[in-house]
């Protein structure tokens, strides 16, 4: 049993943990942190003592107590957030940029202690949380620009001596629910773009990775963000109805599954909320016999197994059309077959693949896995058996290939979120396209290819938000927006780029005529 170590406030060693603390959570079986809210710029302690547990996923170990923040908590961030937002809306663009500089310098500063931290609490490898920090860093870079992506458009005289133009207003105090898999990127989708259009934010991390948004927020106090701009309340499912039915919340921002994804815009929106609501996904990828094999083995491997299959982008069903599963399948299963699996808390030694996020998510994909096998698949390279005796009591998976499937097979119909990539067939290109269209889901779609053809029409075909080109994991950058379709997102407005600008104000349209203009001499000219 492990004993409480100093409740974490997210100052302790210059806002994030240093190198020497990092390894005593690593190493030590004796040190846990205790989360506490961060509103109106203060740690505080919530309302109820009922607490949730984080584990670092590579070890099985209880790294952090997190709050199970209610409807007082939730009051409390709403009424804090509100009494900065008129400050906040009022402060020039340009001066709210200067916050968004100086907190990139710091995040840039503090890089690999926030990558570190990722890793723990995620379980994913080393590079995977640098990408995950990285990503979302851009999104800081990207409302730096905030001046420029907030100016209007005008025309005048649109009647003789009448002007008209629009401008861009925030639209006050605004939430963020996140899920565990990217616990930087995914909060940074949110509230950057959010505070530097002048809005004031709730933030819920996922109750599994709860450490890396306090890290950062830490920082965001250090880059001069006023109290009561950003806000954290730790918690579950009582927290996220809460902020859902706050009179005072305008809008919500939400990423998760399907399911959950659903409800949260059909509640937030019941409740007269702007709601941007992504969920899960069951990307396709198709193969076409002239790909190239080297190349579309190491994508192809990259975007499954990558952060343990646990991402809204991975690849998870490979459809190989004619002749190319005789050319890449093998490839792959003997590449597949050489990833190493362990744990991610150790600097010095890194893994292919990290662990799950939890032994009960580990518990789904293999009985996904055993569905799927019962079902008729054929499996290649069978992870579900893996044991990794660095570390026993961690929640790995083994890579898993599994072959001669189709609609009606468990790891065809569902989203596994896990190692496991499912392997289909068909004849031709367009019955490749006709079974990737069959999902319901709609967040990303691949094909490699040598043929610009083939290429062209897939883009235009099928019916995903993202698509790659002989890419993998087709994740648009901070100034594209991350736009998925059909099941994968419910709203209009999607995150990032310019939509996220768009999600994030309303517009005011002024028009104006000044009586006497128009009649001197000089317009006669
Ligand atoms: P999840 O749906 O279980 O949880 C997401 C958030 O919702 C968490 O903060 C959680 O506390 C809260 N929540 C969970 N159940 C709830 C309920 N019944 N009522 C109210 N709130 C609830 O998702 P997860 O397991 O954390 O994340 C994995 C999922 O997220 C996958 O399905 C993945 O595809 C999806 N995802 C999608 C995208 C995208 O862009 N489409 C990006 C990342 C992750």
């Amino acid at each position: 049993m492990k004993t409480s170590g100093p409740a974490f406030d997210g100052r302790r060693d210059e806002s994030t943990i240093s190198l020497s603390t990092y390894k005593a959570y690593a190493e030590s079986s004796i040190f846990m942190t205790t989360c506490q809210n961060y509103i109106n710029g203060h740690w505080t302690s919530p309302a109820h003592v009922s607490s949730l547990q984080a584990f670092n996923p590579s070890k099985g170990e209880v790294i952090a107590l997190v709050p199970a923040s209610g409807a007082k908590d939730v009051d409390e961030a709403v009424a804090a957030a509100k009494a900065a937002f008129p400050a906040w809306r009022n402060t020039p663009p340009n001066e709210r940029a200067q916050v968004f500089f100086r907190l990139k310098n710091l995040l840039e500063q503090s890089f690999e202690e926030l990558a570190l931290g990722i890793s723990l609490e995620h379980g994913k490898t080393l590079s995977e949380s640098r990408g995950d920090l990285r990503r979302g860093i851009e999104v800081v870079e990207f409302a730096c620009g905030i001046p420029t992506l907030l100016m209007g458009e005008s025309l005048e005289n649109i009647a003789r001596g009448i002007d008209c133009h629009t401008d861009r207003h925030p639209l006050g105090v605004v939430a963020g629910i996140c899920p565990f898999n990217f616990p930087a990127l995914v909060p940074m989708w949110m509230w950057p773009l959010a505070i530097a259009c002048g809005n004031t934010f709730i933030l819920k991390p996922s109750e599994k990775v709860p450490q890396t948004m306090q890290r950062i927020v830490a920082l965001m106090e250090k880059a001069g963000l006023p109290a009561g701009v950003m806000n954290i309340v730790h918690g579950g499912r009582d927290c996220v109805e809460a902020l859902l039915e706050h009179p005072d919340i305008r809008a919500i921002s939400f990423v998760g599954s399907s399911p959950v994804a659903r409800e949260i815009y059909r509640k937030a929106t019941a409740h007269g909320k702007r709601v941007q609501s992504a969920g899960g996904a069951k990307n396709f990828v198709i193969v076409m016999p002239d790909a190239d094999v080297e190349k579309t083995v190491g994508a192809l491997k990259d975007s499954a197994f990558g952060c343990a299959g646990e991402r809204c982008m991975a690849a998870s069903a490979v459809v190989m059309v004619g002749e190319a599963s005789e050319r890449v399948l093998t490839a792959l299963v003997d590449s597949v077959k050489g990833m190493k699996v362990g744990p991610t808390d150790e600097r010095t030694v890194q893994p292919d693949m990290g662990a799950l996020i939890s032994s009960e998510h580990r518990e789904r994909v293999a009985k996904l896995v055993d569905a799927g096998q019962h079902a008729g698949a054929r499996l290649l390279v069978d992870g579900r058996k893996l044991q990794v005796e660095a570390a026993p009591a961690g929640y790995f998976f083994g890579p898993t290939v599994a072959d001669q499937l189709d609609y009606g097979n468990p790891l065809v119909d569902t989203e596994v979120f896990g190692p496991v990539l499912s392997v289909l067939r068909a004849k031709t290109l367009e019955d490749a396209i006709l079974s990737a269209n069959r999902q319901p889901f709609g967040n990303g779609a691949c094909i490699f290819t040598g043929s610009g053809k083939a290429a062209r029409e897939f883009r235009r075909q099928v019916d995903a938000g993202m698509v790659g080109v002989n890419v993998g994991v087709p994740a648009p950058l901070a100034y594209f927006p991350f736009a998925g379709w059909n099941d994968s997102f419910f709203g209009d407005l999607h995150m990032q780029g310019k939509e996220g600008v768009e999600f994030y104000t309303k517009r005011k349209t002024t028009t104006t005529r000044w009586f006497g203009l128009g009649e001197g001499e000089i317009w006669a000219k």
